[in-house]
């Protein structure tokens, strides 16, 4: 799914934010664009707009905290969002890392109930962040002492692609067979894969071939994504199902390293497969945690 956003008016929200005993904070955004003056910091400019650093950093493409007096920011709106099928509020809310009261207020609901084909609008300031992993050193033992024995060209890795394997069966090793019978003669597509506990554990992280040859990727159309993208699949199908806590979990804590303590002299950006190939695929699928990963990762 797209995420459009729009402008909105959203005058008295606020209020009815704390009637209804939500978080201010997720209610008083208000999309548009903000000239930086003297004396503000980028916390300030966060707060007045009712909206998170993380979501203002991640509007702006900015890694650092740093702003300059006369810089403009656009200051993030809303996510417009159609219910399908199957959605309920609470995963729609849990998918997005919102709160159930915050996805209420925003859209004046007054019960859980809601129709297919009824717009909501997630509130971009009150999206919390994919969160960070409890126990990431066991997890990436393996990963850290094989990528500890490579020699990887400095520079290079410049994006993580996620992935998702869109079968619930299947390990690093089967998908290795499955590709090589496809022709792929260097095996395996991806660098990585994180396993949902049926033919791996749940949030293993399997390091592939490509990774310890330090190859060109086969996960996308895109040869620059190839080339320059650590491709991560995740095992399971997330046009039917949400991603387990467990392999999110991973996942994080895989990126998390990656970008700040990983030998490749690069603080690689986060992508998924579907921005990278445009229209050709839904991968990884509808009930990803997209918002939550921007945020993580902006
Ligand atoms: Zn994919």
């Amino acid at each position: 799914m797209t995420n459009r956003r729009e402008f909105i008016a959203r005058t008295g929200v606020a209020l009815l934010a704390l009637m209804a005993g939500g978080a201010p904070l997720s209610a008083a955004t208000a999309g548009g664009v903000y000239r930086v003056r003297s004396g503000d910091t980028l916390g300030d400019i966060a707060h007045r707009h009712g909206v998170s650093v993380a979501a203002l950093k991640q509007a702006n493409r900015l890694s650092s905290d740093r702003i300059l007096v006369g810089q403009k920011l656009v200051i993030p709106s809303d996510i417009a969002y159609v219910v399908r099928s199957g959605d309920t509020l609470g995963s729609i809310a849990v998918r997005n890392g919102v709160t159930l009261t915050a996805l209420k207020v925003r859209n004046n609901l007054s019960s859980d109930r809601i129709l297919v084909g009824q717009k909501l609008y997630i509130p971009a300031g009150a999206i919390q962040p994919a969160a960070a992993p409890a126990h990431s050193s066991a997890v990436l033992a393996g990963v850290v002492a094989a990528t500890s024995r490579l020699n990887i060209r400095r520079g290079r890795w410049t994006h993580v692609v996620v992935h998702h394997s869109g079968i619930e069966a299947g390990n690093a090793k089967a998908y290795d067979g499955a590709h090589r019978r496809r022709g792929m003669t260097n095996g395996l597509a991806y660098d990585f894969v994180i396993g949902n506990g049926r033919d791996s554990g749940d949030g293993e992280i399997e390091i592939g071939p490509r990774w310890h040859q330090q190859l060109d990727g086969g996960h996308v159309r895109s040869d620059y994504y190839n080339a320059h993208g650590i491709g991560i699949c995740l095992v399971g199908n997330f046009e039917k199902r949400r991603p387990g806590a467990t392999q999110l979990a991973s996942l994080t804590a895989l990126i998390d390293w990656l970008r700040d303590e990983a030998p490749l002299g690069t603080k690689p950006k986060f992508t998924v497969h579907r921005w990278v190939d445009k229209n050709h695929t839904v991968c990884p699928g509808r009930h990803f945690p997209y918002a939550r990963f921007k945020a993580r990762y902006a």
